[in-house]
């Protein structure tokens, strides 16, 4: 589907954010380039802090102002970056719409949510209030809320957490959007409730043929929902690509790491390996790559040298990774890179008693 629909929505070149901190700049986001395609789904995945609500933040023009943007963010063949309060407001919520990872800070608590749906419809269209109640019911039924007709008099806290997530998102569908931006909409959910959500998000970009960024440290989430995908650390992506060569073949040691955190149906005997230690802070990043001091697979350059997105799927597959060593990594799975013992020695049957030791430093 991405493929086919070929045309870019929504085109992000040369993206840095830094904010002003009391030890120095927040370098939240070092240049981040991409193009989402219309109607395809880019997931964004990373560690807490690695520039994931920061990127979409700059999209949507919602950033505090003692943020400093650079770059450019092109949508509908304009840079967002460029234009006046007035503008974004117009194009927010009617061309692109955010969806947050907890419904109530986008609800409205003492009004009905038809009301807010309502709402949504007559900020950006010129129709009745009965056209835009009747709108309210039709997309509160597209996210398969039951009895829409009734529902649509329930205030916030009457419904589940799952119900009002959906809510928000019949309100970000409400003036049929051209981008969904999605900002970790499942993690306060638990996950029979996440599975409903993810098929309301499913419904309301099959009805609206939007576009959709999809925020989410959890892989599991992108692997059943995205076209694409963007791997995040320290404010720069280190791996891109369609899912299905990021995922079966990653070649950034981080992503190996994610998806070996990851546990897999189609594994089930693999053990899980975390990634031992913590994502570094961006006020004071050393240089070289920043994934660095993690990685068993780190050398003299890689401590030196920041390492550029690389093409490495050969030229007919969409794949690129911020790895010296990407050639290494191609074909292993992450035991083999981060079993204690492993490192260096990739393709050798590794411990697995020494695995379940590896958790406890984090
Ligand atoms: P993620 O969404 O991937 O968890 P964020 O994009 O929220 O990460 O944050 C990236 C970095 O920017 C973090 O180091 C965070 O502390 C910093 N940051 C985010 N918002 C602000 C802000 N308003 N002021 C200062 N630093 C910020
Ligand atoms: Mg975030």
């Amino acid at each position: 589907m991405s493929r086919a629909a070929g045309e870019t929505v929504l085109d992000v070149s040369g993206l840095t954010v830094t904010f002003p901190g009391p030890e120095g700049p927040v370098r939240a986001v070092r240049g981040v380039d991409y193009r989402l395609r219309r109607g395809e789904v880019l997931g964004i995945v990373g560690e807490s802090g690695s520039g994931k609500s920061v990127t979409s933040l700059a999209v949507m023009g919602l950033l505090p102002p003692t943020a400093q943007v650079a770059g450019s963010i092109t949508f509908d063949g304009r840079d967002l970056l460029t234009l006046s309060d007035d503008e974004l407001n117009r194009i927010r919520g009617e061309r692109i719409a955010m969806i947050f990872q907890d419904p109530m800070n986008s609800l409205n608590p003492v009004y009905p949510v038809g009301y807010q749906i309502e709402e949504a419809v007559l900020a950006h269209r010129a129709v009745s209030r009965a056209h835009a109640r009747e709108r309210a019911v039709e997309l509160l039924d597209l996210v398969r809320i039951p009895n829409p007709r009734e529902r649509i008099s329930s205030y916030p806290h009457e419904l589940s957490g799952g119900m009002r997530q959906r809510v928000v998102i019949a309100i970000a569908m409400a003036n049929d959007p051209d981008v969904i931006i999605a900002d970790e909409p499942t993690t306060a959910l638990d996950v029979t409730v996440q599975a409903q959500v993810l098929q309301a998000l499913q419904a309301a970009r099959a009805a609206t043929g939007a576009a959709m960024v999809l925020i989410t440290h959890d892989l599991g989430v992108v692997a059943g929902q995205a076209d694409r995908v963007m791997v995040m650390y320290a404010g720069k992506l280190v791996e891109t690509g369609d899912v299905e060569p990021v995922f079966y073949e990653p070649r950034m040691p981080y992503t190996l790491g994610l998806l070996g955190a990851l546990p897999r149906l189609d594994r089930p005997a693999e053990r899980l390996t975390p990634i031992p230690g913590a994502p570094p802070s961006v006020v004071d990043l050393p240089p070289g790559c920043p994934f660095s001091p993690r990685c068993p697979l780190s050398t003299d350059l890689c401590r030196d040298t920041e390492p550029e997105l690389t093409a490495v799927g050969g030229s007919a597959v969409d794949h690129l990774a911020a790895c010296h060593h990407s050639a290494q990594v191609s074909g292993a799975v992450a035991q083999d890179v981060f079993a204690p013992g492993a490192a260096g020695d990739i393709g050798a049957v590794s411990d697995p008693e020494a695995t379940v030791a590896a958790e406890g430093p984090r």
